[in-house]
């Protein structure tokens, strides 16, 4: 199969770069493994700022982002300062949510934590009651506890959320804000909407345990528009092998499809970092294990982590070499055709910024480059 480009990943750097180039024209097909950074995201795109190309962009696939200067809660009832989000991530002028709130979990659902998000809005001065939510149909699923999961729970919210508004109904007394768990819209994104709608109070999703029911719901919409776009997208599938002609990348071997290499005049690698196995490390070295290209890592082992487990480690920074055009370096020469994109960077681009900034800025750079 011959495309325009190949794009190895198919993450939040694999997609956009892919979204981009079908956007013009271009034929591309992305292989990918399956799951990414994505089904962990918070909601909250770091170092992008107010983007208006990403917000155009994400928007086209059905995904609306804001961006206010504030503050978003966090999980464990903390806060951080917000940046460009999903519409449903709620912001604060300040770090307060309210005068009081009435914090709900579902019943046996133990990957949301009501007390620790109640301790922390006490102390910002936030009067905080905690209850639970009785729904038949997250009943059901606790018959096998392994299946009171966020994206299990979502399944079954986007056909029932309105029991949980009368159940919010009859819990709640005077308080002005309402804290759910971020399991509404999975396959429906105006739920979340809906439903601040419906009750009588200010609704604040807040982060669970993974996976991400909103980083679900970004990749499925991405990888849609991707495909509705006219996009190949290989999932479940991986690339194994590469056959070179000199410097030039001619062929990816993938495992579901054996003897019939994939073709392509660009190539571009977006396997991402050590999470998702595009970086590998062991106890001789960091490598970068398709193309075995040129990384920024330390030889000396003892140099890969600080000691203080709240440091920012240095092994997170480590990345994929390349030119100022984003080709991948090996043996300290850029490839031709091939180029890195995303979280494989490292830190060795911090220009492009880091996280999901990282992925689509990188992005953007190569798509505009290979279609000037
Ligand atoms: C757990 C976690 C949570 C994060 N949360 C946030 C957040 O909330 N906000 C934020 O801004 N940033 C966050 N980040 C940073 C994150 O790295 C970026 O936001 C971004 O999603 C990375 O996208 P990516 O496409 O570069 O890599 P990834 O999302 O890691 O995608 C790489 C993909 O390539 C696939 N792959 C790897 N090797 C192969 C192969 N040989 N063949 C085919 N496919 C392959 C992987 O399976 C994966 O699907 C998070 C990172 C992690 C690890």
């Amino acid at each position: 199969m011959k495309f325009d480009t190949v794009i190895i990943g198919g993450g939040l750097a694999g997609l956009t770069a892919g979204i981009c180039l079908q956007k013009a024209r271009r034929t591309t097909a992305v292989i990918s493994t399956g799951q990414s950074a994505l089904h962990f995201f918070s909601g909250a795109f770091e170092t992008l700022g107010n983007d208006a190309r990403t917000i155009e962009l994400f928007g086209e696939a059905g995904i609306r982002l804001h961006y206010r200067e504030g503050w978003r809660l966090m999980p464990l009832g903390s806060f951080r300062e917000a940046t460009l989000s999903l519409e449903d991530i709620r912001f604060f002028e300040e770090r307060k949510v309210g005068r009081k709130a009435l914090i709900l979990n579902f019943l046996g659902y133990s990957d949301f934590f009501p007390e620790f998000i109640a301790e922390g809005l006490r102390s910002t001065g936030t009067a905080c009651r905690t209850g639970i939510l009785r729904i038949p149909e997250v009943e059901v699923l606790r018959l096998s506890p392994s299946e009171v999961r966020s994206v299990h729970i979502a399944r079954a919210m986007d056909k029932v959320w309105e029991k949980v508004v009368q159940e919010i109904r009859l819990l709640h007394r005077d308080e002005d804000v309402i804290i759910l768990p971020q399991v509404f819209g999975l396959s429906d994104p105006t739920v979340p909407g809906q439903l601040q709608g419906a009750v009588p109070a200010k609704v604040i999703f807040a982060g669970t345990l993974p996976p991400s029911v909103p980083g679900i719901r970004t990749q499925w919409q991405l990888r849609r528009r991707y495909e509705v776009l006219g996009g190949t997208f290989l999932l479940g599938d991986e690339a194994r092998e590469a056959v070179f002609d000199g410097p030039v990348l001619k062929q990816i071997l993938t495992r579901n499809l054996g003897a019939h290499p994939l073709e392509a005049d660009h190539f571009i690698l977006a396997s991402g970092s050590f999470f998702s196995k595009g970086l590998s490390s062991s106890p001789t070295g960091i490598r970068e294990p398709l193309f075995g290209l040129d990384v920024s890592a330390s030889s000396d082992r003892n140099a890969w982590y600080d000691a203080d487990f709240h440091a920012d480690q240095p092994y997170m920074g480590f990345g994929v070499l390349t030119d100022s055009r984003l080709h991948a370096l090996k043996d300290g020469r850029p490839l031709p055709n091939l180029f890195a994109a995303g979280s494989i960077l490292g830190a060795t681009r911090p220009e492009l910024g880091s996280g999901a900034g990282l992925a689509i800025r990188s992005a953007f750079a190569i798509t505009d480059f290979l279609t000037a």
